[in-house]
């Protein structure tokens, strides 16, 4: 039988400590499957300092996966080193300050859904208790909230929670234009250098009353240029009213 790995987070703390000295120092960054959330790729192909495209080429696989309607981006392992992380050095994560919101909240896992209309998400936590990672057996005690805060992950979690109603929206998605709106979808949520070529280049400032400051803010800042692209994905594909048109009408 398989070994049930995720317990349910119960009592105060937890016992954990990972560092460079442990006998399973990066065994855990091998045969992932490993989902990248929009915020995970914008910190790590800015990180690697390369184009959208260019990092999605080089660095991801695009999945179908049953519980989204939506295409999901995986990190792509490196097959012909027995699958193990892109990312992986002797001396850690190469891209530690960047790595995925996934890296930094093991061993602790996240369920979380975000129903429509409410301001934050509901979330379960459990321990994800693999019997190769020897941190539990570390004296280091950490609270739930000094895991998150230490790792990093409020930033991330206040972030893809925006993109976690998109995905786990019910919504209709209409019958006309659904392979256009799954382009739509991929390009706002994955390819923020497509996305902002998309409303510059096009009439999109035309056809939708956009301030002139955060016109200057989409142009020079892909964090609000990404928020911006979930608002635009709400109109898009589900026709909420997070759009101010101008005409009724939307840029090809
Ligand atoms: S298996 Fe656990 S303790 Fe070992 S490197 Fe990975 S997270 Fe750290
Ligand atoms: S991104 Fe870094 S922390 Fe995450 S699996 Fe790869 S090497 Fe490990």
């Amino acid at each position: 039988m398989p070994e049930n790995i995720f317990e349910p987070f119960e009592g105060n703390t937890f016992n954990f400590s990972c560092h460079k000295g442990i006998p399973c120092f990066n065994k855990c960054c091998a045969k992932l499957r490993l989902i990248l959330t929009p915020y995970d790729i914008l910190r790590m192909k800015k990180r690697l300092g390369l184009s959208s495209d260019e990092f999605l080429e080089r660095y991801t696989e695009t999945v179908i996966e049953d519980h989204s309607r939506f295409p999901m981006v995986t990190l792509k392992m490196d097959v012909e080193k027995n699958r193990i992380c892109p990312f992986v050095t002797e001396q850690g994560c190469a891209i530690y300050e960047d790595r995925p919101g996934a890296c930094r909240l093991y061993p602790i896992g996240r369920a979380s859904t975000m129903a429509y209309g409410e301001k934050d998400a509901r979330e379960k936590f459990f321990i994800v208790r693999e019997q190769h990672c020897l941190g539990f057996k570390e004296e280091k005690a950490w609270t739930l909230d000094e895991w998150l805060g230490h790792e990093g992950v409020n930033e991330y979690n206040a972030i893809n929670d925006q993109w976690l109603e998109i995905i786990t929206s019910t919504k209709d998605l209409g019958e006309k234009d659904a392979t256009k709106k799954f382009q739509m979808f991929f390009m706002a949520s994955y390819n923020l250098d497509k996305f902002r070529e998309f409303i510059f280049k096009s009439k999109f400032f035309d056809l939708f009353e956009v301030k002139a400051d955060l016109k200057d803010k989409l142009a020079n800042d892909d964090v609000d240029l990404m928020k911006f692209g979930f608002e635009w994905l709400k109109f898009s594909l589900f026709g909420e009213k997070t759009m101010k048109t101008r005409f009724h009408a939307v840029p090809s």
